[in-house]
């Protein structure tokens, strides 16, 4: 048996309670790993407190990524020892997820631990480190380059943001970080922010086009804020479209995209190729501080149900890590 927070539908609200599981019921896949180390995600708060639709089955093991030791393999890649790191293919939404002590995965879905790193800190980057180094890796390809002026990092406080503005820093940039919570702002320029933006910036309506500030940016906001970062950035620049924390529906105009040339890259890291993310995470490896996973909260799976609420309500920042 194993130990895992399950997430079951009652009257149409989600319950989730950490619970005793029998192995068998692991049914997904072909590789059976000891989870050392899940994470926390804006959608695995969002399956947990049961906002919106992301639960596809129930009852479901959350977590959208996990890290750790192979301990059966039917797949030829992986073999029992080996150290592993999933994120995405619809796992903690179709699939069981990985806030479990172990979890089963289809050995296609699963990336070999790149040498430099260990599970702990795999997780401590997680889906959205992931997803913030696909979306610098974007910004590169369409060819922003750091002559080129800031970047712009939305909802900087946050998993993806936080991370993205290290990356970005790392590699170069200087970079402005916009922000709900003015009160992380030292912590933001600690990471590498130069200039820390309020939110309330954004609050009027966006122009089709205002003056332009940044050569690139990466959104993890989506909605009214995403349609003001375009209207200001510059000629030939570039957004890398990754979140939705600020809302869905997208309403701009086209001037940005035809007289400025910018470009809008949309970032999925779920169905991402298993070529790009050997290449993503060989890249991550050597991209963040030799601490940065001992700079990041670990959470119990009991814990992990408060945290759910808190991340969604704002009162969290950076990386959770959950170990099971
Ligand atoms: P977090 O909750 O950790 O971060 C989101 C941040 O967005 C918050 O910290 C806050 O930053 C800001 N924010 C929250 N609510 C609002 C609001 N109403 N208006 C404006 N800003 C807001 O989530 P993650 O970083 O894990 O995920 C961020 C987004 O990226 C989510 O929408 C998630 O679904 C998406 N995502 C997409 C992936 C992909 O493959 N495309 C993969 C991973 C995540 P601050 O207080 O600093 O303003």
């Amino acid at each position: 048996m194993f130990t895992a927070l399950l997430l079951e539908e009652s009257n149409n609200t989600t319950q989730a309670s950490v619970q005793r599981l029998y192995q068998d019921s692991l049914t997904s896949g072909e590789v059976l790993v000891k989870v050392d180390y899940s994470s926390l995600n804006y959608k695995d708060a969002m399956a947990i407190t049961g906002t919106g639709k992301i639960v596809r089955q129930w009852p479901m093991v959350p977590g959208i990524d996990f890290a750790g030791t192979v301990l059966t393999s039917e797949h030829s890649k992986h073999k029992a020892g080996d150290q592993v790191i999933l994120t995405g293919w619809g796992v903690g939404e179709k699939y069981w997820g990985g806030m479990a002590e172990k979890a089963a995965a289809k050995g296609d879905w699963l990336t070999p631990m790149p040498c430099a790193m260990n599970t702990k800190r795999a997780m401590a980057i997680g889906t959205a480190g992931l997803t913030a180094m696909l979306s610098l890796m974007a910004l590169e390809r369409s060819g922003v380059t750091p002559a080129q002026g800031p970047i712009l990092v939305t909802g900087a406080t946050g998993g993806v943001g936080s991370v993205a503005v290290r990356l970005l820093a790392n590699a170069g940039f200087e970079v402005h970080a916009l922000t709900g919570r003015l009160q992380h702002s030292d912590w933001l320029r600690a990471l590498g922010a130069t200039e820390v933006i309020p939110r309330s910036e954004f609050d009027k309506e966006p122009a089709a086009l205002a003056s332009q500030k940044w050569a690139g940016a990466i959104d993890a906001v989506g909605g009214h804020t995403l349609a003001w970062v375009l209207s200001q950035i510059k000629m030939n620049g570039a957004v890398a479209a990754c979140g939705l924390a600020g809302g869905m529906a997208l309403n701009t105009t086209v001037m940005p995209f035809i007289l400025r040339g910018v470009q809008l890259l949309g970032i999925d890291s779920v169905y991402a190729s298993p070529a790009t993310r050997v290449a993503a995470w060989q890249r991550l490896q050597n991209s963040l501080p030799l601490d940065f996973e001992d700079q990041t909260e670990v959470y119990t799976l009991a814990q992990t149900i408060t945290a759910a609420h808190d991340l969604l309500a704002g009162k969290l920042k950076g990386r959770v890590l959950i170990k099971p």
